[in-house]
């Protein structure tokens, strides 16, 4: 519970982890801008440099390998703007991928996924065969593949999908902005060639963000100037947020397993409970691997939105799997991905749960959820 209220929001962003709060007061204190070569510099740098530390040691990198940035997304933008000829991403990948696809990249190809939201290893390689035929020799393409989902919580077969990209001869991009502080990541072992993630999905501040980089991926500078982050992104580094975003992922490492079978205890119970109220209830990607703290769920014939309404009315905020974009509601790309009847994906509510997620936050969403089934069956 926060305060009064059960926050299961922490896919959409997760409260500050305090360790973080305390690195981000102390950082604003250090006056020295990170560039200067007096004491006050040096400490900002110092700071800049452990939270590289930290947040390489959550993606299994090495420090040299991280790059900080204002967010996932611009990590995300960055990568996909490098004049790929071909970006295969599918259609479950997040805004930040799969919107600079269709607008950046020369072609966009988005492979198949299974009802569950999985890549189809199958599709995927014919997708590649196929666009080998008419790829510009020496052409340049790119696979974009997220660790987890934002949505649904599904996870995807990194490995198999690493493995046909070596194979292809394509880079690999991993979005680990779900799966981070969640799942195990090991950046080398994945032989991805970049990989993202963000501070305020683990507990850090929101705005700042990371692409780690292998040593020979290409790059091309985003911010040319002042020559910060080895001459690729220019400007003064926000030393407050990237100092709460290094304490975050130290946190969330060393509570990762713990907070794991937590939330996932926490989460089975949860959708045992509201599947007992309403059988005809569907949970998107239940049968595929899932993160431990992510249920989407849809109860048919009821709106999204006026579910998310009634549960904020009630102390809940949980938030509608629906895309909302210039103020109109839609189906989500994602679950039109899997195939998921569009009626039945404006119904689909995700409950996202963190570490400090408590059995009374749980209580308070199973209470309201009967509530609604009940009058829905009495209106019946
Ligand atoms: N990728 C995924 C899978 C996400 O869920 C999000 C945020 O929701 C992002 C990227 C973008 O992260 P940021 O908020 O740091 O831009």
């Amino acid at each position: 519970m926060t305060g009064q209220r059960a926050y299961l929001d922490w896919n959409a962003t997760a409260p500050m982890r305090p360790e973080a709060h305390r690195a981000m007061i102390a950082a604003l204190d250090l006056v020295g801008n990170p560039s200067s070569v007096h004491g006050e510099g040096r400490a900002a740098r110092r700071a800049i440099e452990t939270a590289r530390e930290q947040v390489a040691a959550l993606v299994g990198a090495p420090a040299s390998a991280v790059i900080f940035t204002s967010s996932a997304t611009e990590a995300n933008t960055w990568v996909l703007g490098q004049g790929w000829d071909v970006v295969f991403a599918a259609e479950v990948e997040h805004d930040s991928i799969v919107v600079p696809a269709r607008q950046l990249a020369g072609r966009h190809v988005a492979p198949a996924v299974t009802r569950d939201g999985i890549v189809d290893l199958g599709a995927l390689s014919a997708a590649l065969d196929l666009a080998a035929a008419s790829m510009p020799t020496a052409g340049k393409a790119l696979i974009a593949l997220q660790a987890a989902n934002n949505e649904t919580g599904v996870v995807q077969p990194v490995a198999g999908v690493a493995r046909l990209a070596a194979a292809a001869g394509h880079r690999l991009l991993v979005d680990a902005v779900q799966a981070a502080g969640r799942s195990p990541l090991d950046f080398a072992a994945l032989g991805a060639d970049y990989l993202t993630v963000s501070g305020h999905k683990i507990g850090g501040p929101k705005g700042v963000g990371a692409l780690v980089v292998a040593p020979d991926a290409p790059l091309a500078a985003m911010l040319v100037g002042g020559g910060q982050e080895r001459r690729l992104r220019a400007g003064t580094e926000n030393v407050a947020a990237i100092a709460g975003f290094g304490a975050a992922a130290t946190a969330a490492l060393a509570s990762r397993t713990a907070d794991g079978e937590h939330m996932r205890a926490l989460r089975d119970g949860l959708e045992a409970a509201l599947m007992s109220r309403a059988p005809e209830a569907i949970i998107m990607g239940r049968d595929a691997p899932r993160l431990p703290n992510t249920t989407c769920i849809a109860l048919p014939g009821r709106a999204a939105e006026v579910l998310v309404a009634a549960f904020d009315l009630a102390g809940i905020a949980v938030s509608a799997g629906a895309a909302c974009s210039s103020g109109k509601v839609g189906p989500s790309r994602v679950l039109a991905a899997m195939g998921v009847d569009p009626a039945l994906a404006l119904a689909a509510i995700r409950i996202s749960l963190g570490p400090t997620t408590t059995e009374n936050d749980i209580a308070a969403v199973i209470a309201a959820w009967t509530r609604t089934t009940a009058a829905r069956r009495r209106a019946a």
